[in-house]
């Protein structure tokens, strides 16, 4: 019977775990198949606070995971497979063992999705990238690209125009998906160029080990295009993590978990933190504050427990 497991070990899930560790609440961490998270797939990070002259991704994160450990939290491999929330206490299986647990923060992050090509993940951190707000900055002076259509992209793409020298977005249809207003001013901004019924085939040069050039097939009449650019943003969409949780705590339409007054999910005891229930911000840095949140709210719900009922009893 564990206080507190922590399912998921990006920078929410390991922040949650360095605050219930030191709360004394011995949590344990089941780090899942991309343990890390996003950040393992990126370069250097400058806009985590602590850090002037920025740090590579999974320095970071092994630093997160060195710290929740020195504080006494467990982490271990592991890929949850089912979790029940329908009785008490919660239980938690992995392909390997069987938890019971008081309290669960769901930490499991979202999935940029990606195009799918050698090429694509070859080069992701390296040229390629599914973030603007981390990356833009890295390529000043720069034509590069965005993929995708909908409101992620024009934002993006308008936002990457304050440091690219050129930005073209590529986009699969000849109509966008996204807003009026999003559109309207990716239109009319003269940095932005658009590729319609665009399917991209190959990002160049894994040989290089860098972005140098896209190459685009028109999905209408086969025509191959080589743009050179040095950066291609995909920005079609995320995937919150949440399978497990579906039909046993509330999600939105878009499958992210719904929190209120802080982390609380609509499970007493359940508590969602990082890019699991939040489409907005997506930040490293917002993730671990709401891992914050969710050990101190773990905490207090874990305080509020009668603990001399048994744990079938046990209805708060
Ligand atoms: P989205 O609305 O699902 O759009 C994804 C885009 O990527 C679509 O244009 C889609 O093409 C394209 N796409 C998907 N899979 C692809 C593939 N395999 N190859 C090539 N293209 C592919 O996702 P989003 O833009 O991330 O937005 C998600 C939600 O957040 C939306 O509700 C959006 O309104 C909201 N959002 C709002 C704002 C804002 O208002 N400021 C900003 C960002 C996001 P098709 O169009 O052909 O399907």
């Amino acid at each position: 019977m564990r206080n507190v497991i922590i399912i998921g070990s990006g920078p929410a899930g390991l922040t949650a775990a360095l605050y219930s560790a030191r709360a004394n609440l011995k949590p344990l961490v089941i780090e899942g198949l991309e343990a890390g998270g996003q950040l393992m797939l990126t370069t250097l990070v400058e806009n985590f606070p602590g850090h002037r002259d920025g740090i590579m991704g999974p320095e970071l994160m092994a630093e997160m995971r060195a710290q929740a450990e020195h504080f006494g939290a467990e982490i271990i491999r592991g890929h949850v497979t089912s979790v029940d929330l329908l009785a008490r206490p919660y239980t938690v299986k992995t392909s390997e063992a069987e938890y019971q647990c008081r309290t669960l923060i769901v930490a499991t992050g979202a999935s940029a999705r990606l195009l799918g090509l050698p090429s694509e993940r070859a080069l992701l951190g390296h040229g390629v990238s599914t973030c603007a707000t981390c990356d833009g900055y890295f390529f000043r002076g720069k034509p590069i690209a965005v993929v995708g259509g909908g409101d992620s992209a024009m934002e993006e793409a308008v936002f990457l125009t304050r440091f690219a020298s050129h930005v073209t977005v590529v986009h699969r249809r000849d109509t966008l998906r996204a807003s009026k207003i999003m559109q309207d001013k990716a239109l009319a901004n003269e940095k932005i160029s658009f590729e319609w019924n665009a399917d991209v085939e190959e990002i160049r040069d894994t040989g290089k080990g860098e972005v140098t050039s896209m190459v685009l097939r028109n999905n209408r009449t086969n025509e191959l295009k080589e743009i050179p650019v040095d950066g291609v943003f995909v920005a079609i969409g995320h995937t919150p993590n949440t399978k497990l949780f579906q039909g046993q705590i509330d999600m939105d339409p878009n499958g992210y978990v719904v929190t209120h007054a802080g982390t609380r999910t609509s499970m007493p005891g359940v508590f969602a933190c990082g890019d699991v229930q939040d489409h907005v911000y997506r930040q490293a840095i917002t993730a671990a504050g709401s891992g914050c949140m969710a050990a101190i709210d773990a905490e207090k719900y874990l305080e509020g427990l009668p603990q001399h009922l048994g744990e079938a009893q046990v209805t708060a």
